[in-house]
């Protein structure tokens, strides 16, 4: 029994078979390391090695029994090319000197050495190098981790989906009725893994390092424990630890139904009597009926880029495509609250891969608004499918990332210019959709008053983002997790400027980032004067009830000593404490 810890991102607790998403192909990328990561990175090497060998002889006795002696040979070629001391030797040198990733050691000395065998241009040799390609990607398959040397997955079963990394066009492609859970090696609380993981709603755990290879899941279907609130994997539990969280399972299960009153619509309203919408955020269409079955006010965030992750691979999903999405949430949802559609925020992590363009610091480069704003026949084709399906419901369009005066009416110009084509061919849509723009970055937050002077309608914080380029923060790189913390005193102040100055122009203002799930966090938000908050569908319930906890006039207390805090550590441990103090131990 191996204990594992990573970052908590999706409560919950799983109890299966492990299932290993495969990477994309074994593509190597040269990541630096520093070198305090040496040691780390030979033993990985290591490990990765010793792994290759251990299945080389399980291929070549399976082979043999099977087939006979002869065929079980055909290894004996590849364990030599493997067990060559001078290879292994070149690879950690490499690590050493060029203080490059295993990975990437691996694929540059095997190549080396298939290059210098071709080149002696004789058929036998030939067939050698491709020997030591074949040793070279068994060993990469370690490193890198594909799905492949798992065996067979039974399509009914329900299993935890672990990976080196899960990207989130993959992520968006799992399977909701077999993924009981994930859990990756790396990737961080604000990746847009973790979002998909949300709206999932399975346990997920990231970014916990390289448990792959070191507990030899390749090799054999392991049964693991995933605590997805504590952010702990265990890997070969004994059969009293199982039962120990059997038990744990029922206790949420049972906390689940007790909530059963707040799946009830409308809003939650505070001990004193004040009103909150708790609205959910989707990534895909189905997810708008979970948000009406759990009693939510809309749909606060619809983040429409997972159409295009989701599309045939080389292919952009066409107007209808668009406009079938649109409609069958705007329908599900209703008139009598909104559904706010935002326009596609592609770039960064969510590469659409039709730009083929690499960028050395993708979330600082042309992703959301910015891409639009490049791409406008694309942007064109998706704002004509929102107004032609906003006759079936109550739309609102918002734009992502804004951080320039010039970018948003850049944005609502070309809005006007489609409403007026549409308006010329004689097609029916709403003619009063507001405008909004979410609050990303800090040059959004300092000129908001100008953002309201050029008439938007609405605004909605995005902290996932606006913590990543307030803190100069990869929101998805783990090395850097613990600056990333939705608890940081700087973000709390922005949402306090932004909720003031929304306030004081009587504009619209709600928050749409991860901090919204975060159930500690919710009377902090109502203290800071938030109330629309929209959070992870299958947290609906759990928001409202918090909501009905607490008095505003006992969050306004807490945002006050919140905002007083010095740092990140000291806001999440008080918050916790007010929040257990009525809610108990439920977070
Ligand atoms: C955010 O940045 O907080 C947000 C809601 O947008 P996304 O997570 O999709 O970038
Ligand atoms: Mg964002």
């Amino acid at each position: 029994m191996k204990y594992y810890h990573g970052i908590s991102v999706t409560p919950g607790i799983a109890i299966g078979l492990v299932s290993i998403v495969a990477n994309d192909a074994l593509a190597v990328t040269c990541r630096s390391i520093t070198s305090p990561d040496v040691a780390a990175e030979l033993s990985r090497l290591d490990l990765a090695f010793k792994s290759a060998s251990d299945s080389l002889d399980n291929s070549r006795e399976e082979v043999s029994s099977q087939l006979g002696e002869q065929f079980g040979q055909i290894f004996e070629a590849h364990s030599l090319i493997l067990s060559d001391p001078k290879t292994l030797k070149k690879i950690q040198e490499k690590i050493k000197r060029e203080l490059v990733c295993a990975e990437y050691a691996v694929a540059a000395v095997f190549d080396e050495n298939a290059k210098k065998i071709r080149a002696l241009k004789n058929p036998v040799f030939a067939e050698r190098a491709s020997d030591i390609i074949d040793v070279r990607d068994r060993v990469l398959r370690y490193l890198l981790v594909v799905a492949e040397a798992c065996g067979d997955v039974d399509d009914e079963r329900q299993y935890v989906v672990v990976g080196t990394a899960i990207n989130p066009s993959k992520a968006a492609n799992l399977n909701a009725e077999t993924t009981m859970a994930i859990v990756t090696e790396t990737g961080g609380l604000g990746s847009h893994t973790a979002i998909v993981a949300a709206a999932l709603g399975v346990p997920t755990v990231l970014g916990v390092g390289p448990f792959i290879t070191e507990s030899n899941l390749l090799d054999r279907q392991s049964l693991v424990i995933v605590d997805g609130a504590e952010g702990l994997l265990i890997v070969d539990p004994d059969s009293e630890t199982v039962q120990r969280y059997e038990e744990k399972q029922k206790v949420l299960q049972e906390r689940q139904r007790r909530l059963e009153a707040f799946r009830k619509t409308g809003k939650a309203v505070s001990l004193d009597g004040v009103e909150v919408e708790i609205k959910g955020n989707i990534e895909f269409p189905h997810e708008a009926e979970l948000c009406v079955k759990n009693g939510a006010c809309g749909v606060g965030l619809y983040r429409t880029e997972f159409l295009y992750l989701t599309a045939p691979k080389g292919t952009l999903p066409d107007e209808e495509a668009h406009f079938e999405a649109y409609k069958t949430v705007l329908q599900t949802v209703g008139k009598e609250y909104p559904t706010v559609i935002r326009t596609f925020d592609l770039g960064a992590d969510k590469d659409p891969g039709f730009e083929n363009i690499h960028e050395d610091n993708p979330f600082m480069g042309l992703r959301s608004i910015r891409l639009s704003l490049r791409h406008t026949p694309m942007f064109r084709t998706q704002l004509r499918a929102i107004l032609r399906a906003s006759v079936y419901g109550k739309a609102k369009v918002m734009f992502p990332l804004v951080s320039t005066i010039s970018e948003w009416l850049y944005a609502k110009a070309i809005f006007k210019e489609v409403c007026d084509d549409l308006a010329e061919e004689g097609i029916p849509f709403d003619h009063d959709i507001p405008l909004g723009v979410m609050v990303e970055t800090p040059a959004t937050v300092v000129m908001l008053d100008q953002f309201v002077a050029e008439d938007v309608k609405f605004f909605s914080l995005g902290t996932n983002d606006l913590l990543q380029y307030t803190m100069a923060v990869d929101r998805s790189n783990e090395r850097v997790q613990s600056l990333y913390a939705q608890e940081s005193p700087p973000l709390l102040r922005l949402i306090q400027h932004t909720v003031e100055v929304a306030n004081r122009y009587e504009k619209e203002v709600s928050l749409c980032g991860q901090m919204g799930s975060m159930p500690a966090c919710i009377p902090l938000l109502l203290g800071l004067g938030l109330r629309s908050i929209s959070v992870s569908p299958g947290m609906i319930p759990q928001m409202k009830n918090i909501c009905a906890s607490f008095s505003i006039e006992k969050c306004k207390e807490i945002a006050r000593e919140a905002l007083n805090c010095k740092t990140a550590l000291d806001v999440r441990s008080y918050l916790r404490r007010e929040y257990r103090a009525v809610m108990g131990n439920s977070i």
